[in-house]
């Protein structure tokens, strides 16, 4: 009966803190959004107490009756949203669906083809360092030099050259779409599965703003914290019914145990609010406050890979103003601008410290903010880096202060969670 603020004060503090922070700053972290109360009572609720190993109607515990309608509704939801047959939403993560699929479809030593991490692609499509890398032969592929387009050419070469049994299409900084039917024509010369990883762009596939990998992907996966506005977790989905039970027996006993019943409730509540009109008008927004964005920061002399963007996300090159990457990250989190330093194509700076920052609009877009006010936030942001240009990595400490008063100002007329 205790509440979290008298049983553990410690804590809670962590908590008050964290959402003023959230209140207080413009969040420009492209795989981050802000999810709904509802959401956030579905996750925090009695689900988290129960375990439910297996699937709806075949558990391995008794008293699982209202937990299955909970994980059903859920399915289903997926299902009507992505114009999908099958789905699993048992991933605890983008990482664990990744892991789920190569589980149920490859071997180790088996070869995939993914999209390299300094062209965009995530940690989980063959990077070194990860297990995707480390369990299998991973080939990379990248963008064209002239363009930073994916370079379909040479996916195409590495597919016949490698024979891959596994492509993957789709990453965490790719701010066009992608050409997922040359994807699938791709698979076919090889006789390769198709997955595509739709983690950041799932929301704007569920909006009706980028096109669907379906039906050309053997299978899909995705986060649903990003742009899909759900609780952190993961998530796959097919039209196939074969691979759909290897899929089910990857997650379920092959990597995970008990599914988080809490968070598949909230991922149920989240696609319920997906299937809403008013979500279609959500991601149309998100992706004209990201051309807006884009837009004033060309204005303010700022490079933008690809020269703008057709989704939520975009790759700021700092090169123009003559910057990096992490100084610019921690000059514009003085000023209450939360965004992440990021490699650009071919980039000649270390990972530490780059020649790029990677903005998006999904949290900004969800708490309000249109395209005069992410235009003011481009010039916010030009501010603080034309400030660094002049004084180095200090920046000036004059600009930031006045540009954190704008932010909060901004931030005071688009109030956020007001009634927690
Ligand atoms: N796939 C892509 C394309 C991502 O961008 C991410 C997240 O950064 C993931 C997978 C992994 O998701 P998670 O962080 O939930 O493991």
């Amino acid at each position: 009966t205790e509440s979290l603020s008298s049983r553990d004060p410690e804590l809670y503090a962590t908590i008050t803190g964290e959402l003023g922070r959230q209140r207080d700053e413009i969040e420009l972290i492209a795989s981050e959004n802000i999810v709904s109360r509802a959401v956030m009572e579905a996750q925090g609720s009695v689900m988290t107490n129960k375990y439910a190993e297996g699937y709806p109607g075949k558990r391995y515990y008794g008293g699982c009756d209202w937990v299955d309608v909970a994980e059903t509704l859920a399915i289903e939801r997926a299902k009507q949203l992505f114009g999908c047959d099958f789905a699993n939403v048992q991933p605890n993560s983008g990482s664990q669906a990744n892991q789920g699929v190569f589980q149920a479809l490859i071997k180790p030593g088996d070869t995939i083809l993914g999209m390299g991490l300094a062209s965009g692609g995530h940690l989980t499509h063959g990077a070194a360092p990860n297990q995707s890398g480390k369990w299998f032969n991973a080939i990379q592929y990248g963008v064209r030099q002239q363009d930073n387009l994916i370079d379909y050419d040479q996916v195409e070469a590495l597919a016949k050259e490698h024979k891959p049994k596994l492509i993957i299409a789709g990453g965490s900084a790719i701010p066009r779409q992608i050409d997922f039917a040359r994807f699938r024509a791709i698979a076919d010369m090889v006789g390769a599965y198709l997955m595509v990883d739709m983690a950041h762009f799932a929301g704007l596939v569920a909006g009706g703003q980028h096109p669907s990998p379906f039906p050309h992907a053997d299978v899909a996966t995705t986060t649903t914290h990003k742009t899909l506005r759900g609780p952190r977790g993961g998530m796959i989905l097919t039209n196939n019914e074969e691979i759909a039970k290897k899929v089910n027996s990857a997650i379920f006993p092959g990597i995970q145990g008990g599914p988080l019943m809490h968070v598949i409730a909230a991922k149920a509540v989240a696609f319920g609010e997906a299937l809403r009109p008013e979500f279609k008008s959500y991601a149309a927004q998100v992706v004209k406050n990201a051309q807006a964005l884009a837009d004033e920061l060309m204005k303010g002399g700022l490079d933008i890979v690809t020269g703008g963007t057709d989704t939520h996300v975009m790759l700021v090159d700092l090169r123009p103003k003559g910057v990096k990457g992490n100084a610019t990250e921690k000059a514009l989190g003085r000023a209450h601008i939360t965004c992440n330093k990021n490699g650009i194509p071919f980039d000649p700076e270390k990972p530490m410290v780059t020649s790029g920052v990677r903005l998006g609009t999904p949290a900004g877009t969800t708490r309000g903010f249109g395209e005069a006010e992410f235009r003011e936030i481009g010039r916010l942001i030009v501010e603080v880096v034309d400030g660094l240009a002049a004084n180095g990595e200090e920046g000036n400490a004059e600009v930031e202060a006045a540009v954190k008063a704008k932010v909060e100002a901004l931030c005071g007329k688009f109030p956020l969670y007001p009634t927690l």
